[in-house]
């Protein structure tokens, strides 16, 4: 049989120009396709490499925290003994001016290792927030008067400023203890400078900022402030800030710290928290 032979027809100039005009439109399309995929791997491979990091960072925190739990529970009982002890001292000596002034000096110090001891305590202790309906003016009013004292012992001058007032779910208790501790640094660093607390809504979060006129954060040190026992403060006990970020964390928000450097700025530090706003309860 002879086999049947189907002639082509031959092709144009015309129809090649087409032909190789679709090809290159097509080759444009698969090579910026595969750029866009190239840039999502490596945009999850950054997130995973951060969750990996953050991970880390929290089965390493909950170690170094029981530890110090174990610690600390064991230092509060004689610390306790010795409070009492040196305050029996200080009212039998009450007639005897020198050593009535070392009983008190010793009742100082328990003072002070009571406080680490109790920050040790909070930063190492479970947090549960009881989230009710708060309003972020009372929130900020609480937080300004709670720190209030420690500021004006400094002779920072504390200014507040609230955008429009919000309802939002949040434990007041935590909340306002994590933005005491900021007003506190900041104080500290301010000396007799400015702190100001900023508050408002912002993408529809709640955002809180507290900015001071110190010298600012050293690059250096940017990524250790929140580590627990961080501290550059000769009466300092490094947890301040590692309760902050976990009250911040245990409300599903963030912290961010910086310098603030923006032309209208304090010029010092600036520490960021955002809040869900959550679903309001009626
Ligand atoms: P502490 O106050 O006991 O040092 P924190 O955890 O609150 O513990 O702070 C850790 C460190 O972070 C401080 O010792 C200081 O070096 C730095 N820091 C915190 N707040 C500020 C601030 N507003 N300005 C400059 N440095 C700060």
């Amino acid at each position: 049989m002879t086999p049947q032979l189907t002639q082509i027809a031959p092709v144009e100039a015309d129809d090649l120009a087409g032909i190789m005009s679709a090809y290159t439109e097509v080759t444009e399309r698969l090579r910026s396709s595969h750029e866009r995929l190239a840039e999502e791997v490596a945009r999850l491979r950054g997130e995973l490499a951060r969750k990996n990091q953050e991970l880390e960072r929290r089965s390493r925190l909950a170690a170094l925290g029981q530890m110090a739990a174990g610690m600390a529970h064991e230092i509060r009982n004689p610390l306790g003994g010795i409070a009492l002890y040196a305050s029996l001292l200080v009212r039998q000596l009450s007639d005897r001016q020198e050593p009535r002034d070392m009983a008190e000096k010793i009742a100082k110090c328990v003072g002070r290792l009571d406080n680490i001891v109790n920050d040790i305590l909070a930063f190492a202790g479970e947090i549960k927030p009881r989230k009710r309906n708060v309003l972020l003016s009372a929130i900020v009013a609480e937080a300004s008067e709670l720190a209030g004292g420690r500021l004006e012992s400094t002779g920072a001058k504390l200014t507040c400023k609230i955008g429009r007032d919000l309802e939002f779910r949040a434990d007041p208790a935590l909340l306002v203890r994590a933005l005491s501790n900021l007003l506190f640094n900041a104080g500290d660093a301010a000396g007799e400078g400015n702190v100001c607390l900023l508050a408002g809504e912002r993408r529809r979060a709640v955002e809180i900022s507290v900015r001071d006129s110190g010298p600012g954060i050293d690059k250096k040190v940017m990524d250790r402030l929140f580590n627990p026992f961080f501290t550059t403060k000769d009466m300092g006990t490094g947890l301040g800030l590692a309760i902050v970020h976990r009250i911040v964390d245990s409300h599903g928000g963030k912290i961010v710290a910086a310098n603030d450097t923006a032309p209208e700025g304090l010029g010092g530090a600036k520490f960021t928290i955002t809040l869900p706003i959550g679903e309001l309860h009626t």
